[in-house]
């Protein structure tokens, strides 16, 4: 199978070319680095079937010869890079999108678009099914992403009914794992970089906000389940082991062995208070659950913080 994935140079998208790869397809990965790096698909440049190419998404997506399989992933993810870039984050989940889907329809590829749990908003119904529409806020300052995703996910089924594409929706719920910016501003990465250099752990509001969080393995097979199937989805992947932030927090500092104390600091406008994904329909229609134990999966993340952490980039102990 010959595959392009977009957004292949950030975080999933390097663990998708890895896994693809892996199972012997070729890979094409586009990024334009606004949130990624090459380094994290440094290991895979030897790889004949393995190329990354600056493109932005939002200018063209053109691949010369055929095209089996489009992870479409390419899209600022955590809520501190999409405030920084909201016109940019709007204009990847639309035109960018599109132009990927037209890439779909163009070399009858499959097309899969890397959604969220965020359609979902702050959700009012608990854990969150498929069939929930949301509770989001268009005009507020999640609703760039929120509204992008919606937008995909309405783009994606237009192309999928007008022109016959082969398309899945993926509602990605909270990942972690190695690979993650540790100043990305996420909870994960903000809360093992703290630790490890004896920062306070900043804790957002009162820290009872919950989200339910997967490793980026699980979350992987998942995503291929998916594409390899015929489904339209949307189809929840996320491990539904949910837990405050507080209780995360106070968790990762055991888990380095760090003096950190918490810091509680202002909860951010819309903040979601529960998040949990109804992982039903992904058991039922493809066969998948997650298998890492989380503490298992903190501790290699935590390990790869650490190996980073010696690196220039990572802020070093005083
Ligand atoms: P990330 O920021 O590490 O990766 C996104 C990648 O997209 C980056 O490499 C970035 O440079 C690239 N990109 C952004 N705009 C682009 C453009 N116009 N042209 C080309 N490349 C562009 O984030 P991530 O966590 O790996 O998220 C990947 C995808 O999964 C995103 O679409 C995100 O919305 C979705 N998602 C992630 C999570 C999660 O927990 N990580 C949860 C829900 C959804
Ligand atoms: N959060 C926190 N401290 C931080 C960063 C985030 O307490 O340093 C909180 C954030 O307010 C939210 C939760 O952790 O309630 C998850 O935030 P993240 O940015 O990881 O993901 P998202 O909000 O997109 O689910």
């Amino acid at each position: 199978m010959r595959a392009v994935v977009t957004g292949g140079a950030g975080f999933l998208g390097s663990h998708l070319c890895e896994r693809l790869l892996a199972r012997g397809d070729e890979v094409i990965a586009l990024d334009n680095f606004v949130t990624g790096d090459p380094k994290n698909v440094a290991h895979l440049r030897d790889d004949p079937h393995f190329e990354l190419r600056q493109v932005d998404v939002t200018a063209d997506v053109r691949v010369e010869g055929d095209v089996d399989l489009i992870l479409h992933f390419a899209s600022p993810a955590s809520p501190v890079d999409y405030l920084q870039l909201p016109i940019e984050t709007l204009e990847v989940g639309s035109i960018g999108t599109m132009h990927a889907l037209s890439l779909a329809r163009e070399k009858g590829a499959r097309f899969v678009l890397a959604s969220t749990s965020e359609v979902y908003g702050d959700p009012q119904v608990h854990p969150q099914p498929e069939s929930y529409w949301g509770h989001v806020n268009p005009v507020g300052p999640r609703g760039v992403y929120d509204e992008a995703k919606r937008f995909g996910e309405a783009m994606t089924l237009a192309h999928r009914n007008t022109h016959g594409i082969s398309t899945g929706i993926v509602r990605i719920f909270n990942t972690f794992g190695p690979r993650m910016r540790p100043n990305d501003g996420r909870a994960i990465p903000n809360f093992i970089r703290q630790s490890l250099v004896g920062d306070p752990v900043t804790v957002a509001g009162d820290g009872s906000q919950t989200r339910s969080i997967c490793f980026v393995d699980d979350l992987v097979a998942g995503i291929l389940a998916l594409a390899d199937s015929d489904h339209p989805g949307p189809v929840n992947i996320g491990n539904p082991h949910e837990i405050s932030m507080r209780d995360l927090a106070a968790w990762i500092i055991e888990l380095v062995g760090s003096s950190s104390t918490i810091e509680y600091i202002p909860r951010p406008v819309d903040d979601p208070t529960v998040r949990q994904p109804d992982t039903t329909l992904a058991r039922q229609l493809l066969g998948w659950r997650p298998e890492v134990d989380i503490e298992t999966a903190l501790r290699c993340t935590i390990d790869w913080f650490r190996s980073q952490s010696q690196m220039s980039h990572f802020p070093q102990p005083p």
